[in-house]
């Protein structure tokens, strides 16, 4: 089987799905590894760094003439699904649930999709494989360093001959991987943090990485389904916007990672909690997206200044700012998934395994995943 890493095109994506270090895994277990030439030097992996580890280096066209199986981080674009063909499989992060279409589009190719971002994440022996969480992580991390290059002083308490800098407050909203990551990075530069969740099972995470949980009286504990968080109701989510304004309005830094899967980011600051906030203080918003993300006012992969200094980040893509890590990563999640779908050296597609249930989306002619083809079916409902 011919494994095709292809070189990613969306604007500013820096990472590639397989780094030179996974090629002699894939080949030992009898897959011949093709890279599109280029494909790693965003992530700073040369070509002659897989040509070492015993992959091929080819041109586009050759690559989708003869890969079996493509592998990619986000979604391939227009140009690349053209070049596909009926049989190949495509491994990346399709996010087939906010984008079904992709799935209709590559099912009436017969090209089987393989999403990584469905995988059961709390199966333990599926966590090897978990690239939500891997990007995850690294966001987190790289969300805070954008704040500290923003913030106009000190994160940790200084003192020195021209006087003394107290440590920054900073408060990280949604503790979830990303968030916890994130404490964590801001802890060891020396921020006084705190952090706030509506899954009260976040509170023991929070407090063992030595940050502050803060606990809302208004609002009722709102775990949802898989360790996730359930849509609160609108008068839950008021009270919450209420109540959080009170602690922004003490803060230096806050970051916000707040998603409920499936539903658009929740407004966790409100334009009334970012006037409460002093000139010079930071939001990142890891939720900003096109739909609205966790702050009022932020813009995906825009800074913005409000009238009362509070410059506001709508973080979008900091995984690909990161592009070694999380492109090294990545690669261990992707290939561990295509090794635990192979066999003898070819794919084999078994849906009655709990992993595969979960990731493979499409399959011989079929939108085959449950979710999808249920969004597929109410779009075409719609229509009608
Ligand atoms: P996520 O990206 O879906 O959401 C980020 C955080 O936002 C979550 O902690 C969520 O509770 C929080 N949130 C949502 N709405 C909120 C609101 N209105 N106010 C405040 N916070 C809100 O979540 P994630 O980081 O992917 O992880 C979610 C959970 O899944 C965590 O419990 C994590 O530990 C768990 N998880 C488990 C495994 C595993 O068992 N192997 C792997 C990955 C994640």
């Amino acid at each position: 089987m011919k494994v095709g890493v292809i070189k990613e095109n969306a604007p500013g994506e820096r990472r590639v799905a397989l780094v030179p270090e996974a090629v002699p895994r894939l080949t030992k277990a009898g897959l011949e590894v093709l890279v599109e030439a280029g494909a790693g030097d965003g992530a700073w992996f040369p070509d002659s760094a897989y040509s070492e580890a015993g992959a091929t280096i080819v041109k586009t066209t050759d690559l989708f003439a003869t890969a079996d199986v493509i592998l990619t981080v986000t979604r391939p674009d227009d140009s690349q699904i053209a070049r596909l063909r009926p049989g190949q499989t495509v491994f990346g992060m399709l996010a087939p649930l906010i984008d079904p279409q992709l799935a209709a589009t590559l099912a009436s190719k017969h090209v089987t999709a393989v999403s990584l971002d469905g995988l059961p994440r709390t199966l333990s022996r599926a966590q090897g494989m978990d690239a939500l969480t891997s990007q995850a992580n690294v966001a987190g991390y790289k969300a805070v360093l954008v704040a500290a290059a923003v913030y106009g002083r000190f994160f940790p308490l200084l003192i020195t001959a021209a006087g003394t800098a107290r440590p920054a407050k900073l408060l990280v909203l949604g503790t979830g991987v990303a968030g916890l990551q994130a404490i964590g990075t801001a802890r060891r530069l020396g921020a006084q943090v705190s952090g706030y969740d509506v899954r009260p099972a976040s509170k023991g995470e929070v407090e063992s990485l030595g940050a502050t949980f803060i606990e809302l009286t208004s609002v009722a504990s709102a775990a949802g389904e898989g360790g996730y968080a359930r849509e609160l109701t609108e008068d839950e989510r008021a009270a919450q916007q209420a109540e959080l304004t009170n602690h922004i309005a003490r803060q230096d830094v806050v970051i916000t990672t707040a998603q409920v899967p499936g539903r658009r980011p929740p407004l966790l600051i409100t334009e009334d909690a970012v006037k409460s906030m002093a000139a010079g203080s930071v939001i990142v918003d890891m939720g900003a997206s096109p739909l609205g993300g966790n702050v009022a006012g932020s813009e995906p992969g825009e800074t913005v200044v409000t009238e009362n200094g509070v410059t506001i980040v709508g973080a979008q893509d900091l995984p690909s700012t990161v592009p070694t890590a999380s492109s090294s990563a990545y690669s261990r999640n992707i290939s561990a998934l295509l090794l635990h779908m192979s066999s003898e050296g070819t794919l084999a597609i078994d849906t009655s395994d709990e992993i595969q249930a979960g990731v493979v989306v499409t399959h011989d002619g079929e939108v085959v995943h449950p979710a999808v083809a249920k969004l597929l079916g109410s779009d075409r409902e719609g229509a009608r």
